[in-house]
């Protein structure tokens, strides 16, 4: 099987914009699952002679319920679960917010490997919306831009290094 990266972080971060960018046309499964009223969605990605499984866990509501710490708690627990590598993405524009960090502290206990993946920094000379994420405590954070597709090759070498 296929090792597998899932792609964590709140609302409207850009997660579809990345997976379908890294994904192209190779949308693999649509899954639902028990207590999971929405889809979880998986592609199939490959980089630097690597293939792999990527999910977009951005479509999970637990009973219905969509406040965002509940949903990305859900989120958190499912990449912890089935993912080898975990994408945390945040949103250089909204800044670090309690959810992000409350997903940091899941990700962090699970001792998984995570990559922080900075979205939004669609002018790559105002770094200083980066920094403050490095505060997460997973190493560099990678700056990308799902409306330009800068950055992505940076995120998927660092990604795919630690499958
Ligand atoms: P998701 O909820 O995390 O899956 O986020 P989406 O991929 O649906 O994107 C949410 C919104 O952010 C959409 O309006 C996207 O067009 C926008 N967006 C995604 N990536 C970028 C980016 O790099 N820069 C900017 N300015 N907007 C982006
Ligand atoms: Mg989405």
């Amino acid at each position: 099987a296929r090792p597998v990266i899932a792609i964590v972080g709140r609302p409207n971060v850009g997660k579809s914009t990345i997976f379908n960018r890294v994904i192209g046309d190779r949308l693999a499964i649509v899954e639902d699952k028990p207590g999971v009223t929405r889809d979880r969605i998986y592609g199939i990605g490959e980089w630097n002679g690597r293939s792999f499984s990527i999910i977009d866990t951005g479509g999970i509501e637990i009973d219905g319920e969509d406040h965002i710490l509940r949903l990305v708690r859900a989120q958190a627990e499912l990449a912890i679960e089935e993912a080898d590598v975990i994408i945390f993405m945040v949103d250089a524009k909204a800044g670090l917010t309690h959810a992000d960090d409350e997903v940091a502290q899941m990700l962090f206990r699970s001792h998984k490997p995570v990559v922080v993946a900075v979205n939004k920094v669609d002018n790559m000379n105002r770094m200083d919306d980066v920094y403050e994420f490095y505060g997460l405590g997973f190493g560099q954070p990678i700056a990308i831009s799902g409306s330009h597709g800068t950055g992505i090759g940076d995120l998927l070498d660092a990604a795919v290094e630690k499958l």
